[in-house]
């Protein structure tokens, strides 16, 4: 294999887009029971980890994404303790959750147990956060096990998930979200990974109408990832209570951030006309 294509929509006939990565090595390449599991070395972007052929996360630039996902909402508790993650496989946002000296337990709802395997083993720098003896790995199916948790029971509920397909969609249904909403603290935060303004419009107006069925409060924000279709990247953060975003005096960012500054904490949240124009809001 000399080149590893991402394709949009999807691999096949009604393929539209592509990205291309030369392979200078293939660290791992199986089919688990919910999907294609690949780890190849890019000159570029060093290791990378796809999904069914999408680009999950690279070592080169994977900080922007784990940071803003896990520290916009996090960095406004004063000290979590408890934080959940769906998906997550990568490890790469328990790694920064371990940031926090008030955390005591960190849960990773993942569904699929090679994602874990072939991240700690090929991709370390991302996938340390698992060696935290305060992560706990719970696989299976993330909607069935924020079910089962008691109200009120968590700080922080972040999805990591792939796109709405496959075994991702049931993250992105109404059901989902309000138990998210359930299982969080009066003053806990969630977000979630909110896909591509340039090729998930619907998606990503779908996402934001429903939940704000579920949640009293929910701000879309923004960040530029490399590697993912088209770059530009939605986030959604969504609480019970509303929030100030203008307020940055509370929040605490951890030490070790390579991407967030207590600025971007607040600017993340400033998003495009045509993107909040396309979320309806
Ligand atoms: N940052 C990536 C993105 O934005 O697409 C996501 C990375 S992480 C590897 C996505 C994880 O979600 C995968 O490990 C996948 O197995 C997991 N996943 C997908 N559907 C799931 C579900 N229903 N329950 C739990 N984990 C799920």
């Amino acid at each position: 294999m000399k080149w590893l294509y991402e394709m949009f929509p999807a691999e096949g006939d009604n393929a539209q887009l592509s990205y291309g990565y030369s392979v200078s090595k293939v660290l791992f390449s199986e089919r688990s029971e919910y999907q294609q599991v690949d780890v190849i070395e890019n000159p570029v972007y060093g290791k990378a980890l796809f999904l069914d052929r999408l680009m999950m996360t690279t070592e080169k630039d994977e900080f922007i994404y784990h940071e803003l996902l896990t520290h916009v909402p996090a960095s406004r508790i004063d000290g979590p303790q408890r934080a959940l993650i769906i998906g997550g496989g990568d490890g790469g946002i328990a790694r920064e959750l371990c940031r926090y000296s008030s955390i005591k337990e960190v849960i990773v709802a993942e569904i699929d147990g090679m994602v874990i395997d072939a991240s700690r083993k090929f991709l370390p720098k991302i996938a340390c956060g698992f060696d935290d003896p305060r992560v706990k790995i719970q696989l299976g199916d993330g909607a069935a096990f924020v079910a089962n948790q008691p109200d009120n029971s968590f700080d922080l509920v972040l999805v990591d998930s792939t796109e709405p397909i496959g075994p991702g969609i049931t993250l992105y249904k109404e059901k989902f979200y309000r138990e998210c909403c359930r299982v969080l603290k009066d003053n806990g935060q969630f977000s979630a990974q909110g896909l591509a303004p340039f090729i998930h419009e619907e998606s990503q107006n779908l996402m934001n109408q429903t939940l704000k069925k579920a949640f009293n409060w929910v701000k879309p924000y923004m960040g530029v990832i490399p590697t993912y279709p088209t770059s530009l990247w939605l986030f959604f953060h969504a609480a019970k209570k509303a929030q100030d975003i203008d307020d940055i005096s509370y929040t605490r960012l951890p030490n070790g951030t390579k991407y967030l500054t207590k600025e971007l904490l607040r600017s993340c949240y400033n998003i495009p006309r045509f993107v909040e124009t396309n979320l309806g809001n």
